[in-house]
C-alpha cells in the first residue's frame, strides 16, 4: 500500500492563464495585441475612448497562479503546470490538467502538440505534447497504460480503437467504468508520444461540416501506474476541453449546433462547480450533470490535484472570448 500525505497547506487547485503570440494570419492582418501579461496577472485592455481629450483605459486586471507570456515554451510551462502532477501519480495520487478556452487560443497546442512527436527543432507554432518531458524514474514493478478517447454530444469514442463506440457505467460501489475502453501499455515516454500522435490524428477523422470536430469534442487521455496484479497505483488525466465559445452556440439556428453548444455549456458550467467542490470541506459534487464530469468522477473525490490552463489569444478581435474565459478561470480557483 502506498499512502501519500500532502500538506493541508498546499494547494490541491491551481489554476494559470497560457497567452499565445499573434499567429502569421493575425500579424499579416495586423490585428492588436490586446493582452499583457506578467508572472502572475494578466490585464486585458479593453477599448481606448477619448473623454474630454484624456486619454482613457478600460483594463481589466486577474491574478492567477502563473501566467505564461507568449514566449514561453511547452517545457516551461510543463514545468509549472503537468510536472507537480506526475509527481503526485508517482506517488500513487490521482492528478488532472485541463486546458480550457476559446477555438484558437491554444489548447491543443498546449496539451497534444501540434504535429511533432520526435526530437528535433520545433518551428514557431509547432509544439511538441505537454508531457514531452516526462520521464519515469525507475518504476519497479509498476507499469504504464494510456487510454484516450473523446466526448461528443455526451457520447464517448476511443481514439485508439478507430473511434469505437464506448459506455461509462456506474457500479454498485459508484465507481464509473467505461465498459471497452482501450488501455494501451507503453513501455517508454516515446510510445506513450506515438500513442498521443495516433489519437490526436483519430480525433480529426471523425470531421464534417464547417467546424472540426475538434473544437466541439473534448478529448481525455488517461495515464495509470499498474501495480503486477494491475490495480491501479496512479492515475493522471489530461483533458483539451471544446471550444469555450461553443457553450454559447445555444442561440443557433442550426439546430445541431444548437445541441452540440448546450451539451458543451452543461459540461463547463458542471465542470467548474466539480472543481470548486474540491476545495470545501463538505457539500455537493455535482458529477453527474455532465458526461465528462461523470466521467472524472474520480478527479473531484479524494486526495486528487487539479490544474488548470486556460488558453487564451492576445487579439483585439477575441476580447470578449478572452474576458469570459478569464472569468470562468478566475471562479474555478
Ligand atoms: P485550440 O486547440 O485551442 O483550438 P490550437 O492549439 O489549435 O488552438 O492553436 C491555434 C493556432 O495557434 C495553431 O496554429 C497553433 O499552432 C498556434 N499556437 C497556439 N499556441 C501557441 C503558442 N504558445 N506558440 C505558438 N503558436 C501557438
Ligand atoms: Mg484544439
Amino acid at each position: 500500500q502506498h499512502h501519500y500525505h500532502r500538506k493541508s497547506s498546499e494547494p490541491r487547485i491551481w489554476v494559470c492563464v497560457r497567452k499565445r503570440p499573434l499567429t502569421p494570419a493575425e500579424e499579416w492582418r495586423q490585428e492588436t495585441d490586446v493582452v499583457t501579461s506578467s508572472g502572475e496577472s494578466c490585464v486585458v485592455h479593453e477599448s481606448r475612448a477619448a473623454v474630454d481629450l484624456t486619454q482613457y483605459e478600460l483594463k481589466h486586471r486577474f491574478y492567477f497562479d502563473h501566467v505564461f507570456g507568449e514566449s514561453c515554451s511547452n517545457e516551461e510551462v510543463y514545468l509549472k503546470t503537468a510536472f507537480p502532477l506526475v509527481q503526485h501519480m508517482l506517488q500513487g495520487g490521482s492528478a488532472t490538467c485541463f486546458a480550457y478556452g476559446q477555438t484558437g487560443a491554444g489548447k491543443t497546442h498546449t496539451m497534444l502538440g501540434s504535429g511533432v512527436s520526435g526530437a528535433g527543432p520545433v518551428r514557431s507554432g509547432r509544439s511538441r505534447p505537454l508531457l514531452s518531458p516526462l520521464s519515469f524514474p525507475a518504476l519497479a514493478h509498476l507499469t504504464v497504460f494510456v487510454s484516450f478517447f473523446e466526448i461528443y454530444c455526451g457520447q464517448l469514442y476511443d481514439l485508439l480503437d478507430n473511434r469505437k463506440r464506448l459506455f461509462a457505467r456506474e457500479d454498485g460501489q459508484r465507481n464509473v467504468h467505461i465498459a471497452g475502453l482501450c488501455h494501451r501499455r507503453v513501455d517508454s515516454v516515446h510510445s506513450l508520444l506515438q500513442m498521443i500522435s495516433r489519437g490526436t490524428d483519430e480525433r480529426s477523422q471523425g470531421s464534417s461540416g464547417v467546424n472540426p470536430v475538434s473544437s466541439r469534442s473534448h478529448a481525455l487521455l488517461q495515464i495509470q501506474l499498474r501495480e503486477a496484479d494491475q490495480t491501479v497505483h496512479g492515475r493522471m488525466w489530461f483533458v483539451d476541453l471544446a471550444g469555450s465559445e461553443r457553450a454559447s452556440d445555444s442561440r443557433d439556428p442550426d439546430r445541431r449546433s444548437r445541441m452540440e453548444g448546450a451539451e458543451i455549456n452543461q459540461s463547463l458550467l458542471a465542470l467548474k462547480e466539480c472543481i470548486r467542490s474540491l476545495d470545501q470541506e463538505q457539500g455537493h459534487t455535482p458529477f453527474r450533470q455532465s458526461k465528462l464530469t461523470q466521467v472524472l468522477k474520480d478527479s473531484f473525490i479524494g486526495d486528487s490535484l487539479t490544474c488548470m490552463i486556460a488558453n487564451i489569444s492576445p487579439g483585439l478581435s477575441s476580447t470578449e472570448h478572452t474576458l469570459n474565459t478569464l472569468r470562468y478561470a478566475d471562479r474555478v480557483k
